[in-house]
Parts: C-alpha cells; sequence; structure tokens
C-alpha cells in the first residue's frame, strides 16, 4: 500500500500548520508533500493542535493519509468551479478533497466523533448534488479507491 512518512511539525500561535497554497499563507490541520519521486513516498506533517486530542489526530491523519494514497496511486484531480456551483467552501476546490471530505463525514459517523467546525453530511451532500455527473462520478471514483484508508474503527 501507498507510504507516507509521519512527523509533527511546528505549529504557528494557533497550534496550526502554515504553508503556502496558490500564493496565500494558509492554516492547515495537517499538510502532506506530494510523493517522493525516488521513494515513493509522501511526508505528512501533523500540527500541535491535531495532536492534541485523539479524536482530532485521527481525522487528521485519515485526511492526510487519504491525500498520501492518492498521490501513490496517482489519482488525477481536477478543480471544481465552486463560484459556478454556488459552493462556499474554499476547501472543496478539487475532486480529490471533495472526495476526502465525504470520507472524513463517512469515518467520524462510523467512529461516532462530531464533525466540528467542519462540514456536516447534509450540507456537503447538497453541494454534491450541484455537480455536474462528470464531476460527480470522478469524486465517487476517488471515494471509492480512498475508502480502505477510512473504513476503519479508531482503537
Ligand atoms: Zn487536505
Amino acid at each position: 500500500m501507498g507510504g507516507a512518512e509521519y512527523s509533527l511539525s511546528e505549529g504557528n500561535s494557533n497550534g496550526f500548520i502554515e504553508y503556502m497554497d496558490h500564493g496565500n499563507l494558509t492554516e492547515a490541520w495537517g499538510y502532506t508533500s506530494p510523493k517522493s519521486l525516488t521513494t515513493g513516498l509522501s511526508k505528512v506533517s501533523i500540527s500541535p493542535i491535531a495532536a492534541q486530542n485523539s479524536k482530532a489526530l485521527f481525522l487528521t491523519m485519515a485526511h492526510e493519509t487519504g491525500h498520501a494514497y492518492a498521490s501513490f496511486l496517482g489519482l488525477g484531480r481536477s478543480l471544481i468551479d465552486l463560484k459556478a456551483n454556488n459552493i462556499g467552501w474554499e476547501e472543496l476546490a478539487d475532486t480529490e478533497h471533495f472526495a476526502i471530505y465525504k470520507l472524513e463525514n463517512f469515518t467520524a459517523l462510523k467512529n461516532n466523533i462530531p464533525i466540528i467546525g467542519k462540514l456536516s453530511t447534509v450540507r456537503l451532500d447538497s453541494f454534491f448534488r450541484r455537480l455536474s455527473t462528470t464531476e460527480r462520478s470522478s469524486i465517487s471514483s476517488i471515494y471509492e479507491k480512498l475508502l480502505p484508508i477510512f473504513d476503519r474503527v479508531m482503537k
């Protein structure tokens, strides 16, 4: 299976990881580098705030491992036009993230973890229904491939 190296990263004053995303300084719970061409491994950085409690850590690890596995499998991602689809949630800007957020909700529900500060399943589903057939089928295909990462019970 896909590989990743995990490390606890230094956070900013709020405990989040900061990185540049398309020229914008972004705060995140975790960050996954693209896979290395020599080792095939991604580097996953976990923020101090995510490491503070087991539920946040579980969801963050699942989210980032989802990215690492998608990178390992070489799944393509395409951008979603959030404006055209009237989706006011920046993080759903590509098909991989859309699939990962759906999966995060799936695993949260399975593990009885509240989705605080994140998208509810109801809203996520309502956004999903606004997308084109092509977008929905590419999200569903990524969802199916990454499902084994998220179909697990927190120990
Ligand atoms: Zn992400």
